[in-house]
């Protein structure tokens, strides 16, 4: 016997800053907003450490502290999260329909996309192949710098994240290389002095991997200065990437429009897409600022935007 798909007004897809602030707002509205968590539920934030530039947290607070939060505030007015994925969306009738973990069919009259943004990787074959075993190869220090408490390890990257990341590390591992493809840090300036100031670190300008070496675990790295054209090796027991990122958004291509890195396109200033109903939020549709707190804002936007949508559509 088939049952007819659960009907909503408000589905929130992701669990970022973005999502849960969508969420507070929208049921805060009465829109009884479900949330699909996506596969990092929680989002990016739950991969870092301190959260210190996040207004309201005088002495900071960590990155999955804060997620609790706002997932517990999120829930206090009634949100119904559930842990699962997108894996299609339709988004041609008036109804918008969304399927979670391929068998779970949705409808719902407003979507808000605050899917965020996944790590970039440097593509190489062995860097993936170790990557997916397991083998040493990961973008985020922060869930598994651990592992290497006590071994050398490199870090690629040269971003306000690369420079977190191997500070972190440097809590963990007697020296970490920071491999930087430019003569330059892309980073803000106070992130560049603490990396200047943590004496384990050693930064290896105009240097690019070229291969990770081992079988089943990484035993090195083949390294090149771009400058030089010198070819060498690192002896270290862990890779770690810190990029950047790709905007979450692939589900979506047959039915937004993005820029040519899948960033989701919106009216300027307001997070209506050019689907009426459906509204984006956070990493996913920014990639100027990026920030928790910019994140937070535009999901607040895109509940206000979808609250007032309904009510002129007398939905709500
Ligand atoms: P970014 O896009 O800012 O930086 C990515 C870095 O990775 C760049 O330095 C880039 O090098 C390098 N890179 C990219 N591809 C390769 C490659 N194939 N090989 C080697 N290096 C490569 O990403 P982040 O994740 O660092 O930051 C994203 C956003 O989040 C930023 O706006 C940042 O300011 C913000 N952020 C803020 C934090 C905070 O305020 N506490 C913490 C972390 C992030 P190149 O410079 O040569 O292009």
């Amino acid at each position: 016997m088939s049952t007819s798909p659960e009907r909503l007004k408000c589905l929130i897809i992701g669990s970022g800053p973005a999502g849960y602030s969508a969420a507070i707002y929208a049921a805060r509205a009465d829109l009884k907003p479900v949330m699909i968590t996506g596969p990092l539920p929680g989002g990016q934030l739950t991969q870092t450490t301190e959260v210190d530039n996040y207004p309201g947290y005088p002495n900071g607070r960590t990155g999955p502290d804060m997620m609790e939060d706002l997932m517990a505030q999120a829930m206090r007015f009634g949100t119904d999260v559930r842990n699962g994925w997108v894996t299609k969306v339709d988004f041609s009738g008036p109804v918008h329909k969304v399927w979670v973990d391929e068998k779970t069919e949705i409808h719902a009259d407003t979507v808000l996309i605050c899917t965020g943004a996944n790590a970039k990787w440097l593509g190489l074959p062995n860097e993936t192949r170790l990557r997916d075993i397991g083998g040493g190869v990961t973008a985020c220090a922060v869930c598994d710098g651990f592992f290497y408490k006590g071994q050398t390890v490199a870090l690629v990257g040269a971003g306000d994240s690369a420079c977190e990341e191997a500070t972190y590390l440097a809590k963990l591992c007697p020296k970490v290389y920071m491999l930087v493809r430019k003569d330059e840090f892309r980073a803000s300036k106070a992130m560049v002095h603490r990396v200047e100031n943590t004496p384990n670190i050693e930064v290896l300008f105009n240097t690019e991997v070229t291969d990770v070496l081992g079988k089943d675990i990484v035993e090195g790295i083949a390294i090149v200065n771009n400058k030089t054209k010198t070819a060498s090796k690192l002896d270290v027991t862990g890779l770690f990437l810190a990029i950047g990122h790709t905007p979450a958004t692939a589900v979506f291509k047959d039915w937004l429009d993005m820029d040519a890195q899948g960033y989701l396109k919106h009216t300027p200033d307001r997070t209506v897409t050019k689907v009426p109903g459906v509204f984006v939020a956070g990493d996913c549709a920014d990639h100027v600022y990026r920030q928790a707190v910019t994140s937070a804002g535009s999901g607040c936007m895109a509940a206000l935007d979808a609250e007032r949508w309904l009510a002129l559509e007398g939905k709500h």
